[in-house]
């Protein structure tokens, strides 16, 4: 009896704490043939890779995708970047994988971010930092439903 309740215990806390997050890889990142080895930084740190595909944003889409921006003075300079080739987007699964995909990013500046992580490595500039990641449950909800329908969740 109390090993049936210890295991129902078990799946209960594990399906509350398992995530899902959306990783863009970013225009620098594709043309500079980092596909692969940002995939397996999400795969070596834990995360379930369980959507993906590659798209091609239009300047419009670049500027939905990323509205909380729209005053910000860099907003211009992003959404033409965003759509400056196809990117690569991904859903990540994995136990508090919102934080753990942001901890394998590193800081928003290259020039700050911690040795090892993927904008450490492939950075150019606070502009051109190779990804993006969901920063809460609430944004990554919207922007996996910006790019996936339910069907292409795996
Ligand atoms: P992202 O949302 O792409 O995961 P982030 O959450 O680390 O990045 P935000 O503050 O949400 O950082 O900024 C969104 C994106 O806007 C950054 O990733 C970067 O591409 C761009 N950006 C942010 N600050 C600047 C800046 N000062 N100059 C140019 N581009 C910037
Ligand atoms: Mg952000």
């Amino acid at each position: 009896m109390i090993r049936y309740f210890l295991t129902a215990l078990i799946l209960f806390t594990g399906s509350v704490s398992a995530e899902q997050t959306l990783s863009i890889i970013k225009p620098d990142a594709v043309k500079g043939n980092n596909i692969g080895d940002i995939l397996a930084h999400y795969e070596d740190g834990g995360l379930k890779i369980v959507a993906l595909k590659m798209v091609q944003l239009t300047p419009e889409q670049a500027g939905q995708f990323y509205e909380v921006h729209k005053e910000r003075p860099f907003f211009e300079e992003l959404t033409t970047f965003m759509s400056s080739s196809p990117v690569v987007v991904v859903v990540l699964d994995g136990d508090k994988a919102i934080s753990k995909n942001r901890e394998l990013m590193g800081a928003t500046d290259p020039k700050k971010a911690t040795e090892g992580t993927i904008r450490w490595k492939y950075g150019n500039s606070i502009g051109e930092n190779a990804v993006h990641g969901s920063d809460s449950e609430a944004t990554a909800k919207e922007e996996i439903q910006f790019f996936f329908g339910p069907h292409e969740i795996h």
